[in-house]
């Protein structure tokens, strides 16, 4: 059963109902209608499970939003952040503090660079990579993918393809944005084994197109998360780095969600050997239990704001209780090997989603690194035909987000997508659990396709 009875199971909330329409009546919710259903109550959390105001528990297929990578309510972090909580819960930005310099160490260490700029999350991280890059080249042009998110604020919002952007465009100016490295739907019509790289060499053409001196810097996901994960192909980075490097251009990779792990490595690009300039994170940085993003920069970016000015600065940057939070999660990562249990059980997960591509019609491709996996739906695999339009939904979506929701597995669908991201403390017996009502819900969507009618 997916429906795991931890002995610490709260009580059903009585008043469930009351904080749900409380909530709805003074609260704004992300990126929805706010006159719909009621929102869910959450009450808590344990492991890969979390539990709703009905009292029951749910398998958490989605690590919230692909960032509680250590899973609900770890005690090492609850005690991190309560001793940070009794020492000093704030510090100007301008004061150096323990946790904000031990953690500034580590991510040298670990990402190969050199300082770190802190925000409250990825948004404001990229916010930041983008005015630094601009600072430093004197160049104005970013180039960025149509199938990108890079967060919700203004200049963020505007560097993001995802159809998100729409509402506030025209944005921010300067935004140049490129074809993707989409392999199971080239832009270019190629495939992988027998393609010259189009998605890289047309970079190098829109940028002689711009003028090469005007673009300061190429923004990319390390692997596109929310707008389908796509995974490039192996050679993909290291084509894009020599591109760079060509034009003095920076390359800036959006970790937020595909960095800390979820891959099996602390970023996503360092399974194709390159580094980057800039390096935004957030999310699986504190695994979510504060919020923190970073936006880390190289050893030539860092000595230039040396005798440079940093036209930049945040109320809460470098806050201690995030830093302090971060520092034991990175910890908890290495103490517990998620990082190896996320390639382990990510090996036997990308075997699993390859069986339900060959036995599921609506299965048209499955793209998956670490714990970062995602099913495409079509309704046709020969015309992939997709299951949603790009930017849509459809009645099939609709029944198969129902199906996992009247189970208790907690799953992200969006458009033509459904993703497999637990977290990486996820065991074997609760991946196979959850991976079942998949194939329930994928059964359901092939009769659903083929002109059934559900049971
Ligand atoms: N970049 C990527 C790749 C993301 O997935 C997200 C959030 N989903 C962001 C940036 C924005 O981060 P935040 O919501 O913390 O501002």
């Amino acid at each position: 059963s997916t429906e795991e009875r931890p002995a610490v199971l709260p009580e059903p909330v009585a008043s469930a109902y009351d904080i749900a329409q409380q909530n709805r009546e003074y609260t704004m919710f992300s990126w929805s209608v706010q006159g719909g259903a009621l929102p869910p109550v959450m009450t808590g959390g344990r492991g890969s499970h979390f539990f709703d105001g009905d009292g029951h528990s749910w398998l958490d297929f989605s690590s919230q939003l692909i960032n509680l990578n250590i899973g609900h309510q770890h005690p090492r972090m609850l005690e991190a952040i309560k001793k940070q909580v009794d020492t000093m819960c704030f510090a100007g930005p301008s004061f150096a503090t323990e946790p904000r310099g031990k953690l500034g160490q580590k991510l040298a260490e670990v990402t190969g660079l050199a300082k770190t700029f802190f925000t409250l999350g990825g948004s404001e991280a990229n916010e930041n990579a983008i005015k630094i890059a601009r600072l430093v080249t004197g160049r104005d042009k970013i180039i960025t993918r149509y199938r990108s998110y890079h967060g919700a604020t203004m200049g963020s919002m505007t560097a993001s393809g995802d159809p998100r952007r729409w509402p506030v465009e025209p944005g921010v100016p300067g935004v140049v944005r490129v074809f993707d490295p989409y392999c199971y739907r080239c832009p270019f019509g190629k495939t992988p084994d027998s393609c010259g790289r189009e998605c890289v060499s047309h970079i190098e053409e829109v940028i002689q197109m711009e003028g090469p001196d005007s673009i300061a810097a190429i923004l990319v996901e390390g692997i596109t998360g929310s707008n389908g994960l796509l995974v490039p192909p192996d050679d993909y980075y290291p084509k894009l780095r020599a591109l760079c490097d060509r034009y003095g251009i920076l390359l800036i990779t959006d970790e937020v969600m595909s960095g800390f792990g979820r891959t099996g490595k602390w970023l996503a690009t360092q399974h194709y050997g390159i580094k980057p300039d800039i390096v935004t994170c957030a999310k699986g940085l504190t695994s979510g239990y504060m919020p923190l993003g970073a936006c880390i920069v190289s050893q030539p970016i860092a000595d230039y704001f040396d005798t440079h000015m940093l036209w930049g600065g945040l109320t809460y940057s470098g806050h201690p209780v995030c830093c302090a939070a971060a520092v034991e999660n990175l910890a908890i990562y290495e103490d517990e090997g998620l990082f190896e249990n996320a390639l382990e059980l990510g090996a036997y997960l990308g075997q699993r989603l390859e069986a339900m591509k060959a036995r599921y019609a609506c299965v048209g491709d499955v793209r998956y690194k670490g714990l970062f996996s995602v099913l495409e739906l079509v309704r046709d695999k020969g015309t992939k035909e997709p299951l949603a339009p790009f930017g849509g939904t459809s009645p099939e979506m609709g029944q198969l987000a129902a199906h996992l929701r009247n189970k208790h597995v907690y799953a992200y669908s969006r458009f033509n997508f459904l993703w497999v991201c637990p977290p990486l403390i996820i065991t074997k017996a609760e991946l196979d659990a959850g991976l079942a009502v998949y194939e329930e819900a994928l059964a359901l969507v092939d009769t659903l396709i083929a002109g059934g009618v559900a049971a």
